[in-house]
Formats: structure tokens, C-alpha cells, sequence
């Protein structure tokens, strides 16, 4: 009996996966050669309507897409509809509804780079002939005006699908309804804290395939959407292994994936995550473009029917695990005692009043027995380590030029690490440098303490400082990349 059963084990393994293989192979081909198609001039997240309005106009000029208007915003920006394809199964894509969630824009520019370029996808052809794709690209065109998530109104678009109060959200129900769309795209970015799985790992690409009511039911056209989201995953896992998750499938009645699924779309949500490294989210928006071309090409070619639902049941659950710095068994100090702790500290994106940069500011968010995080950057203090509040420079600077004239590298190595000038701008208050720089009337040395920045080197049993942490950041003091990144900054300054 069980040598029966052993055996029937491994035939239904060799059976099963020799369809997905087929998407995962051009999903790896897409991703190799991404950079052919890659839209120019658009390599960082914080981009406007009108970097990206002309180069959906000028998709107009190729019979083989039509360019039309869909609508206009709360602001008066115009929202296009593109379509591409006349086959009998309808795909509609909408990007952006969250104005600071860029990467599948950018990625759809790319899409339709490599839709016009025959020799690069020949799988083109038949996509054209089997799929007929609506695109609404950047639906909240005044979110990402200001690099905010909520249209003009202040309204998240995402949770107004029922009441339909935006114009932005009338334009996607619209489309919904006019194409009766058979398949969905719902296109997001999520936070950079997720870990797929319980993992020090970040969850760099998460799927879901929304559910329609609270008890999440699975009606045949989600199980559809489940199956082509466990080919993607099996795919994307060669390229980013232990970095696919899955989004919260708990019911949301105002969102639109849900209602998507409610109304009878097979609808596939994908979130861009973080990749370490890659601020701008240039290597996420390759992930996600080969994502989307594997996709179309599993609905095209219907791959999809013959993955089991046990993949995508598979794929973990995105976990809000990760935190950017942790320091594990530190000790601070408090009067005369010292007390042993963990330190985890998060940032914020400050974006310019321009939308056009922003800056990094950190502050702690908790502080105690932090053992179930994990975070990008981990110290390990075992014990052995102090936290040291960093000096203040007595002698107050005019400006960077002046920095020029300090011996900063000894005077950071003996404890001061703060330097106050008179003006400082946000990037310089906020710069990636292992030096704090203040104004006068900021408070230059800030204690431990929740929600608080503060500058201090942690120190080991011999009394040497191991470690300079500035703006939540750790910069190792017995390495050379610090001196560079102190370099770096000072150069700026004399700009
Ligand atoms: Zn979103």
C-alpha cells in the first residue's frame, strides 16, 4: 500500500509542470532584455502627467493602438484610455490610482515599447489576434502631481468604488462596465516593510486575486485569476526566489479588485514592493514588466487552466515584518543605570513642495524586545555595546565650504558627529552622510526616545566606536565607505 502510494506521488510530480514553463521562460527573457524597450528619461519615481502625456499621444501615430480621451481628473488633467488588439478576450489595465505608487506606469510604457517591436516579442502577433487590452495609465494624475496617494479631493480612489463620488473612479467603472472586462489589472505599489513570509527578505512582487465577498469565496473566474497568479509566481521566483507574496485577501466592499471580482472580472492585483538598493525602482519596474508581458501571454495562450490552485495557495502571505534598522541587545543609558534594549528605527519620504524630490527622515519606532522583527540592516550587539549620544561641534558654521577646513574624519572618530550652520537645507539636514547637520535652532542632539532622529555611535567593551548611526542609518567606523559617503557630502555643499 504505500509503495503504491510512493509511486502514484511521483508520477502526478512529473506531470504537472510543463505548461507554466512556457511564460516563466519568457518572463526571463523579458527580464534579460528589458532594457531594449525601456521608456527613456523616466528613471525615478517621482514623475508628472506631463513627463508621460506626450508619450501616450504619441502612441496615435501606430494604426495598431488607439489613443482616445477617458476622462479628466479633479484637477482638469486628461486621463487616456490606450487600447491595442482586437481579439475576443478583453483585458483592462489601470495604473496609479495611488498618485505615489508609479512602478506599473513605467512599466506600461515600457509594455508598449516592446507591443511595437515585432523582433523583440513575436509573441506580440498573437496577443493582438486573441486579446483586446484597454490601459487607463495614471489614473490619479493630481495624486502624482504632489506624490500623494488620494486624488485632489482627498478621496483614496481605491475606496470609492460603490459611491463613485470621483471623476477618476467613474472613468475605471466605466471602462469596466462598457468592456465587461474579462480580466482585470489592478496596479499598485506597497510599502517597503513587507517580507514575504516571515523572512528577512523583502516581498519585492505581491499578487493577489481579490475576493468578491467576506467569506472569500472562489467562484470559477477567481479560481482563473488564481491559477495564472501561481504561473506568475513560479516565474518570478527563478528571478526573485523567496521574494513573492501574497497581498491580504481580507474583503474590502469599497475597493475596486474586490468589486472587480464581485462584478465578474477576473482581476489580478500586483503590488511592486522593495528590492534593497533600489530607491528609484528601476530593478522592481524590470520584475513588473516582464510580469505583465508573462501575464498577457498566459491569458493569450490560456496556460493558465492547467496550474493547480495549490500554487497559488502556496505563496506566503505578505508580512509586515521588516523595519530599516535593528539594533538587537544595546544598551542605553538613563541616569546612572544602564538598560539593555532593542532599537528599531523606520523613515518617512519627505517630498519637495515641487513633488519632484524628497528626502529620508528616520525616527524610532519602537523600543524594547523587538526579537520578532527583521529589518534591512540588523547590528547584533550581544550585549557588548553602548549607546553614546555623538557630540555637538561648539563652533557654529557658516556653510558646507566651511566644513572643508575641519579635520571631520578625526573629529567624528572621537564622538562629535553634529555640526551646526546657520542655513541647512532639507537634503542637507536629511542627507545619506554620517554627519548630522543642524541649524541653530534645531535640536542638535536629540535623546533616544520614540518618534525621536537622534545621532550616536554605539561603542564596544574596549571603548571603541563600532558604529555611527545618523538619520537611521549605520555607518560602520572601521571600514572606508563612510569616509566617502562624508566625502560625498561636503562636495555637494560646494556645489
Ligand atoms: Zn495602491
Amino acid at each position: 500500500m504505500i509503495h503504491w502510494r510512493l509511486t502514484l506521488f511521483i508520477l502526478v510530480i512529473g506531470v504537472t509542470p510543463s505548461l507554466p514553463a512556457q511564460s516563466s521562460d519568457l518572463m526571463r527573457r523579458m527580464y534579460r532584455h528589458h532594457e531594449e524597450v525601456k521608456e527613456a528619461g523616466l528613471d525615478e519615481r517621482r514623475f508628472k502627467h506631463s513627463d508621460i502625456l506626450a508619450r501616450i499621444n504619441a502612441l496615435s501615430a501606430d494604426p495598431a493602438f488607439g489613443v482616445s480621451t477617458a476622462g479628466h481628473s479633479v484637477q482638469g488633467r486628461e486621463i487616456r484610455a490606450v487600447s491595442w488588439g482586437s481579439g475576443p478576450t478583453t483585458v483592462l489595465l489601470w495604473t496609479q490610482m495611488h498618485g505615489d505608487e508609479p512602478t506599473a506606469t513605467l512599466a506600461t510604457l515600457d509594455l508598449w515599447n516592446a507591443l511595437q517591436d515585432e523582433a523583440f516579442l513575436p509573441e506580440a502577433a498573437k496577443l493582438k489576434e486573441r486579446l483586446t487590452l484597454v490601459f487607463l495609465p495614471l489614473l490619479n494624475p493630481d495624486g502624482a502631481e504632489v506624490y500623494e496617494r488620494q486624488n485632489a479631493l482627498g478621496i483614496d480612489l481605491n475606496r470609492d468604488a460603490l459611491r463613485l463620488t470621483s471623476p477618476e473612479a467613474q472613468i475605471l467603472k466605466h471602462w469596466r462596465d462598457s468592456l465587461d472586462a474579462d480580466w482585470g489589472f489592478n496596479l499598485h505599489d506597497q510599502h517597503r516593510y513587507y517580507s514575504a513570509g516571515i523572512s528577512n527578505l523583502t516581498s519585492a512582487i505581491a499578487f493577489l486575486a481579490p475576493p468578491p465577498d467576506v467569506s472569500r469565496s472562489k467562484p470559477p473566474h477567481r479560481q482563473d485569476a488564481m491559477r495564472l497568479i501561481g504561473g506568475l509566481s513560479n516565474g518570478l521566483q527563478k528571478l526573485i526566489p523567496d521574494q513573492v507574496a501574497k497581498y491580504s485577501d481580507t474583503f474590502e466592499p469599497r475597493a475596486f479588485g474586490d468589486n472587480f471580482t464581485k462584478w465578474g472580472t477576473r482581476t489580478i492585483l500586483i503590488e511592486a514592493g522593495w528590492l534593497p538598493g533600489d530607491d528609484e525602482k528601476q530593478i522592481l519596474r524590470r520584475l513588473y514588466f516582464a510580469t505583465l508581458v508573462a501575464a498577457l501571454d498566459g491569458i493569450a495562450k490560456k496556460t493558465y487552466i492547467d496550474e493547480p490552485i495549490s500554487t497559488y495557495n502556496d505563496i506566503p502571505f505578505n508580512q509586515n515584518h521588516l523595519t530599516d534598522l535593528l539594533l538587537k541587545e544595546v544598551h542605553i543609558q538613563a541616569g546612572r543605570s544602564t538598560y539593555l534594549v532593542d532599537i528599531i528605527f523606520k523613515h518617512k519620504e519627505e517630498t519637495s513642495p515641487d513633488g519632484r524630490t524628497w528626502v529620508r527622515k528616520a525616527q524610532i519606532e519602537e523600543i524594547g524586545d523587538l526579537s520578532p522583527y527583521g529589518a534591512y540592516t540588523i547590528l547584533e550587539g550581544e550585549g557588548k555595546w553602548l549607546i553614546v549620544p555623538a557630540r555637538t561641534h561648539p563652533h557654529v558654521m557658516i556653510d558646507m565650504a566651511e566644513l572643508r577646513e575641519e579635520p571631520l574624519t578625526d573629529l567624528i572618530l572621537s564622538g562629535t558627529a553634529i555640526i551646526r550652520m546657520g542655513q541647512v537645507t532639507l537634503a542637507e539636514r536629511y542627507a545619506d552622510a554620517p554627519l548630522a547637520v543642524r541649524r541653530l535652532d534645531d535640536n542638535a542632539s536629540e535623546p533616544i526616545g520614540l518618534g525621536s532622529n537622534p545621532t550616536f555611535y554605539l561603542q564596544d567593551e574596549k571603548g571603541n566606536y563600532r558604529y555611527l548611526i545618523v538619520n537611521g542609518k549605520a555607518w560602520d567606523l572601521r571600514g572606508e565607505e563612510w569616509k566617502s559617503d562624508l566625502q560625498r557630502l561636503i562636495a555637494k555643499g560646494l556645489d
